[in-house]
């Protein structure tokens, strides 16, 4: 069978009972590996990290603007520092303060992400959708955990009940699997259903490991045996940055003319710029800096 998709990762869209409820299943084997393999991530740095940008690419694709792009971070006071994801729902990028941290495991055996997060703090979600002023939305953290803070999330700042899982599953510096669902019951969901659907979230609860097993569509398949599972759509994931030198020229040019002046008197030749998302280096000489800054004169002229 020759499936485009099989080697990629992948967003689920698919409803039980008729459209009683939804589910969002998210599978990013692949995503998180690449974002480990770009930030050099110890375990549980990978998996802070693999959640977070899961899970903005889980409100992302609820969007229903494709152009509309998400941005989620996470400041919860821990060793780990800022986490920050950007998504439009079919590709996701992110970054993190700290890359190489060891922190001991929980009891259960699972990686401390709510030790490398901290709960003392903000989750963020600015959604720009192209409209005059982006929607933003914050809540607090609950446990740093991540599943469950934006499960509050989207329950208090979208008005969307649902039960979140999320999870990373790595060995050393591999990462094994990586996924997370969104189980949400729509309007007019009978109790029967809020039941069952309680009923069956234990079934989530390890979903990093569940997804080394079998993919998305088998597991909805099995979870929700007897609830009329269907799936309607899917859609390719993928980690993806998408800087520029123009971009990057902006970023230059925001620092300002003391600062751009600055560069250009210093010891150094030129000024290097690293993308945050990907890495990826910049370089700027004296003379780019100076054209720089010319176009800019002209531009500020021509807009006076
Ligand atoms: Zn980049």
């Amino acid at each position: 069978m020759n499936n485009p998709l099989q080697n990629q990762d992948k967003i689920t869209f698919a409803s039980l009972e008729n459209g009683e409820a939804s589910i969002l299943f998210i599978e990013a084997t692949h995503t998180v590996a690449e974002a480990a393999r770009i930030h050099q991530t110890s375990p549980v740095c990978t998996a802070a990290l693999g959640r977070t940008l899961i899970a903005a690419a889980m409100v992302a694709a609820r969007n229903k603007d494709d152009r509309a792009s998400v941005t989620v971070s996470i400041n919860g006071g821990g060793p780990i520092g800022k986490l920050t994801a950007v998504s439009d729902g079919k590709t996701v990028k992110g970054t993190l303060g700290a890359n190489r941290l060891e922190l001991p495991l929980r009891e259960d055996g699972k990686l401390n992400v709510g030790a490398a997060v901290g709960k003392d703090g903000f989750l963020t979600v600015v959604k720009d959708l192209r409209m005059k002023t982006p929607y933003v939305g914050q809540t607090e953290l609950i446990s740093g955990e991540l599943a469950e803070d934006f499960a509050y999330y989207f329950a208090t700042s979208e008005q969307q009940p649902c039960l979140v899982s999320l999870g990373v599953l790595v060995s050393g510096d591999t990462v094994l699997s990586a996924g997370g669902v969104m189980i949400a019951p729509m309007p007019g969901c009978s109790e029967k259903t809020i039941e069952n659907l309680e009923m069956r979230s234990m079934f989530c609860a390890d979903i990093s490991r569940e997804l080394s097993y079998d993919p998305a569509a088998v597991l909805i398949e099995k979870w929700f045996e007897g609830m009329q599972p269907q799936i309607l759509d899917t859609q390719p994931l993928e980690y993806r940055c998408n800087c520029s030198r123009y971009k990057m020229e902006a970023a230059l040019l925001s620092l300002g003319k003391k600062e751009l002046q600055g560069i250009l008197e210093d010891e150094q030749e030129g000024a290097e710029l690293v993308c945050h998302f990907c890495h990826k280096k910049y370089h700027f000489n004296d003379a780019d800096i100076r054209g720089l800054m010319q176009r800019e004169e002209a531009e500020d002229d021509t807009a006076v």
